[in-house]
């Protein structure tokens, strides 16, 4: 218990912290606006433009120095990450039911000052919601292209952000999420904390992770530095705005939340969280088996979700085209 609320009172001062922006901030910024317009409209209309890239060892490619400055743009005056849910715990199968929850420490609220991207919603901006799937369904990897499959039928895309050594023995399953028209995102090697790590396991973590460039760190926990690091390897930061708890302790099956605990969470959210808004769900939990009913309690309160074009390829453009 005292380990939790260490851990959540650590996050909560180091956020409250980290909402100062900086006056170096508020000059790299005026920099880049009063500078920079050229710059800001080409990323604008080619968000692909400074997309990392892959080296000859398929590891990410250290980006062109133009694209620095874009990415200096994404790290200036980011949002601080929100408090730890909890550290992760084992469940009864002795693998980690850990879930990434935690309330934001702060409303979700508008876009701040990163280059106009805001880490909560993923740079959504579309006004729909994506609907995101954490770390792995230990019991039955294979869940995950059922469920793909499933959202594909409804013509919804959605974000899956994998533990890194689980996803790098089954390379079909991001392969085929990516072929259902679903992103598939670096949730970290091993789940670990990074806010916890040296810079060598940091690097480690990220770097070890799935590829491409959204990186949601576990419980969502990231400050300046893992940005940073993240940014050098061609991640940016994608959280969320609706955390279901679909992690916790509750009486549905798994002894987890049930579904319909689940489905209300999404439901009971508030206009901001849900207009341009991600909501956090498991692959291990009943959040799977509420899908349908949040959808359809989404679209009954006129809300739509990413719409499914399409095979996606391992970057994911920005502004999200949902
Ligand atoms: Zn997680």
């Amino acid at each position: 218990m005292s380990g939790y609320a260490e851990v959540f009172r650590r996050g909560r001062g180091r956020h409250r912290r980290r909402r100062r922006i900086p006056l170096k901030t508020v000059a790299v910024l005026s920099a880049l606006v009063t500078c920079s317009a050229f710059a800001v409209t080409r990323m604008e209309d080619d968000p692909l433009d400074c997309a990392p890239g892959r080296g000859a060892d398929g590891r990410p490619a250290r980006l062109p120095v133009e694209c620095r400055g874009a990415n200096a743009a994404l790290r200036a005056g980011a949002p601080a990450g929100k408090a730890p849910g909890r550290a992760g715990g084992e469940g009864g199968d002795g693998v980690p039911h850990d879930g990434d929850g935690g309330r934001p420490g702060r409303a979700p609220a508008q876009p701040e000052a990163e280059g106009g991207y805001d880490r909560e919603r993923c740079g959504n901006t579309s006004g729909r919601l994506l609907l995101s799937l954490d770390d792995w369904a230990y019991s039955d990897p294979e869940r995950s292209v059922r469920i793909g499959a499933q959202l594909q039928a409804q013509g919804v895309r959605a974000a899956f952000f994998l533990i890194g050594k689980f996803a790098a023995q089954y390379p079909n399953i991001t392969a085929t999420l990516r072929q259902q028209g679903h992103w598939v995102g670096n949730h970290s090697f091993t789940h670990k904390q990074l806010t916890a790590l040296d810079d060598q396991e940091l690097h480690d973590e990220i770097r070890s992770g799935v590829g491409g460039n959204l990186l949601r760190p576990p419980y969502g926990d990231a400050g300046e530095r893992e940005r940073d690091v993240a940014a050098d390897l061609g991640y940016r930061i994608c959280n969320w705005t609706i955390d279901t708890h679909d992690w916790e302790k509750g009486d549905g099956p798994g002894g987890l939340r049930s579904a319909e605990a689940v489905r209300a969470s999404v439901r009971d959210a508030s206009q901001e969280e849900k207009h341009n808004g991600v909501i956090l769900g498991h692959l291990f939990s009943n959040f799977p088996a509420a899908l349908n009913d949040i959808i359809a309690d989404l679209h009954a309160q006129g809300y739509q979700l990413c719409r499914n074009t399409g095979p996606v390829t391992e970057n994911v453009p920005h502004p999200l085209p949902c």
